[in-house]
């Protein structure tokens, strides 16, 4: 089963992240999902994520009170991130509790991908669901503030030296991230290289907890209509 580990609060090097999170009204809870944690060594291809534990638990040891949900299947045996009949596992009860329990505001759902493959010349990516995936009223409302948020979340990973996209056609069976959204969490999927260069590992490790200190996701004001003019107060908050 998956274990619920907050690393974040252990976490007492980073007092400039705390003092920031502390000034606000409240703090961004986080959950790090990796369902394609668990390598087997038979499979062909791509049978995990490796890359992807590693990552997720840089970035929780600096976002003060998140959590990490780690998948214990591997992914031939059962994809943690589709949609499954019948009971769901340790894992993913673990990740429905916390979203539909309104205990967390954002889901970053961790993945890597191997260097071999040429069709992602990103070091980074972030896999955003098509429009159609967001079925419930309150994902609908949300999905273009969403969109926005991936796109800052970007633009952090550039300013840290790599190359990232935000790509628009993520899949609804991408289940972690459309049911949180579709329960009305912000949730993203997030693909990491598999060989990103050694050197920028700190730098990156900083980039979610930078992110959340830059906007508060779960309150994003989503951008004016093509014509209209941004309130103040939103447009401040969006170009920081
Ligand atoms: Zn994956």
């Amino acid at each position: 089963m998956g274990n619920v580990v907050s690393l974040g609060d252990a976490n007492t090097a980073d007092q400039k992240a705390r003092t920031h999170r502390n000034a606000s009204d409240r703090r961004i809870r986080v959950l790090f999902t990796v369902p394609h944690a668990v390598c087997v060594r038979s499979a062909e291809g791509h049978s995990c994520d490796s890359a992807a534990e590693f990552w997720a638990k840089r970035f929780a040891q600096v976002v003060p009170g998140s959590m990490i949900l780690t998948a214990d299947v591997p992914r031939a045996q059962r994809d943690e991130n589709r949609p499954h009949e019948g009971p769901p596992t340790a894992f993913r009860r673990g990740i429905d509790d916390l979203v539909r329990g309104k205990r967390i505001d954002v889901v970053l759902d961790v993945h890597s991908f191997p260097a071999e493959q040429a069709t992602h010349r990103n070091d980074v990516y972030v896999l955003e669901p098509i429009p159609r995936c967001h079925r419930s009223a309150a994902a609908k409302a949300k999905a273009s503030a969403w969109n926005h948020s991936a796109h800052g979340f970007v633009r952090l990973l550039r300013r840290a030296g790599l190359v990232a996209a935000v790509f628009p056609n993520g899949a609804c069976v991408n289940d972690i991230v459309v049911s949180a959204r579709n329960a009305g969490v912000q949730a993203h999927l997030i693909e990491m290289s598999e060989s990103l260069p050694r050197e920028r590992t700190e730098l990156v490790s900083l980039v979610p907890r930078d992110w959340l200190l830059s906007e508060s996701p779960s309150e994003i004001v989503p951008p004016p209509p093509r014509g209209a003019s941004a309130p103040r107060g939103a447009d401040e908050r969006r170009r920081r």
